[in-house]
């Protein structure tokens, strides 16, 4: 029987841990990536990560690093480095090892996958789970047909930030201000000294935005933070009881405590309705009252958005993947996450194998996407769906290589 063919749409670090995985695993694998490898990382490279590398890495990818180096230094596993180690201290390393170097294409962006000889409208049969899939990508050498027997998409969710309008629909003239969005690195944090900034959203990004900014403000006084979230609170992140990461306790706390101290400027319970002006912005926010809804105006030079993602789901509309209606990720998964009543994303029970099944065969969406608007995922999370997909593509419920590769 010749090699089976996996296609792995995008280069972050789930997309080349799973490359990895198929490639140990004898696979003829090719990643396409539609910029450069773990070009969604380095967007917040800057950032610390806050689980320790040890998450943040798998034993055969270390083995495989060790394998090729020996002298290589690797973080220690306690470690909390930044994005930008995490890429250059492995995540590349990995993507330029011997095994992977030659199965990755970057600068291709997957447009659309299907079945050579079967529409979306063909059910699930023995013929679809025979006939192979058709990839097409943008490549620097013009639009290329790939054929695989097995899809794996993991192209993630940071390309899509979702809207900071009430509802989620965008805010009167947002599309028209430079909103920035994302965590400010230090250069964009100079730029906006002494300057007022509007920040919106109460995830953890948000929260190491202010912190950031926080840092700012002692530099520079004049420096104005306000910060508008949808909860009614005055403490806008949920600090985990006894959490295990002690950095994410850090940055919540710390962004709650900007807050308390009046460093920043809460506004709680409240919405963007309008962004007037091409900066100095004035922004109109809705504030929820039980008794009669208001609004209220502030001017701000800068606007930061940090409300989450959202997956493109564009590329499958010619496959037999399910949504779910809440979250736009697949919706065994879904169905799955929306049960985890855990605050904590370490907690969250993925559910195994079977929540990867969608009603088109041998097609897996994993990493980041898979959760959708769900914005819990962890890379360690991405580890388990990779060796859970491969029990599916091998058809053997006891493999599982992270846990019989020699400890390095
Ligand atoms: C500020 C911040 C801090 C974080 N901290 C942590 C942390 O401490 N611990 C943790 O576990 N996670 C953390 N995360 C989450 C982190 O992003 C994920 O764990 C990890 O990057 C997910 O990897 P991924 O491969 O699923 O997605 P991505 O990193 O988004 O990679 C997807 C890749 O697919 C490519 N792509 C997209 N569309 C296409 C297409 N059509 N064709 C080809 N390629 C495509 C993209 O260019 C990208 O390279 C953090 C995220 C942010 C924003």
């Amino acid at each position: 029987m010749d090699t089976e063919r996996i296609i792995i749409i995008g280069g972050g670090p789930v997309g080349i841990e799973a490359a990895l995985y198929g490639r140990f695993l004898g696979y003829d694998v090719t990643v396409l990536e539609k910029g450069t490898v773990g070009e969604q990382v380095q967007s917040w490279g800057h950032v610390k990560m806050f689980s320790p590398f040890g998450m943040n890495s798998s034993r055969l990818g270390r083995s495989a690093l060790l394998a090729q180096s020996p002298d290589l230094e690797l973080p220690d596993e306690d470690e909390l480095i930044d994005g930008e180690r995490w890429l250059r201290e492995y995540i590349i390393p990995l993507a330029t090892s011997d095994l992977l170097s030659n199965s990755i294409r970057t600068e291709s962006a997957v447009k659309s996958v299907g079945r050579t000889w079967l529409s979306k409208g063909h059910l699930p049969s023995d013929e679809r789970d025979a006939c192979e899939f058709r990839v097409l990508a943008e490549t620097p050498e013009g639009e290329e047909v790939f054929n695989a027997e097995y899809v794996i998409d993991a192209s993630g969710v940071l390309g899509q930030p979702r809207h900071l309008g009430a509802g989620g629909v965008p805010a009167i003239g947002e599309s028209a201000a430079d909103v920035f969005c994302g965590v400010p690195n230090s250069q964009k944090c100079e730029q906006m000294s002494n300057a007022r900034i509007l920040v919106v959203g109460n995830g953890h990004s948000a929260a190491t935005t202010i912190n950031h900014l926080q840092s700012l403000n002692q530099r520079s006084p004049e420096t104005q933070i306000s910060w508008v979230v949808r909860q009614n609170t005055k403490a806008p992140i949920k600090v985990i009881d006894d959490d295990p990461l002690s950095h994410r306790h850090e940055i919540a706390t710390s962004a709650n405590a900007a807050v308390r101290d009046g460093n920043v400027d809460l506004h709680p319970h409240c919405t963007v309705d309008k962004i007037s002006g091409t900066g100095p912005y004035i922004v109109t926010l809705l504030q929820w009252d039980d008794d009669d809804d208001s609004s209220l105006e502030i001017e701000v030079d800068f606007i930061i958005k940090n409300t989450g993602y959202r997956p493109d789901m564009s590329i499958l509309t010619e496959t037999q993947v399910h949504l779910c209606y809440a979250t736009d990720g697949p919706i065994k998964l879904a169905a799955q996450l929306l049960g985890n009543t855990s605050e904590d994303c370490t907690q969250i029970d993925a559910g195994g194998a079977d929540t990867l099944l969608n009603p088109e065969p041998d097609l897996f969406v994993l990493g980041s996407k898979s959760f959708g608007r769900n914005s819990n995922f962890l890379f360690h999370t991405g580890l388990n769906q990779i060796r859970d997909a491969f029990t599916i593509i091998g058809q053997r419920d006891d493999l599982d290589l992270y846990e019989t590769i020699e400890p390095t």
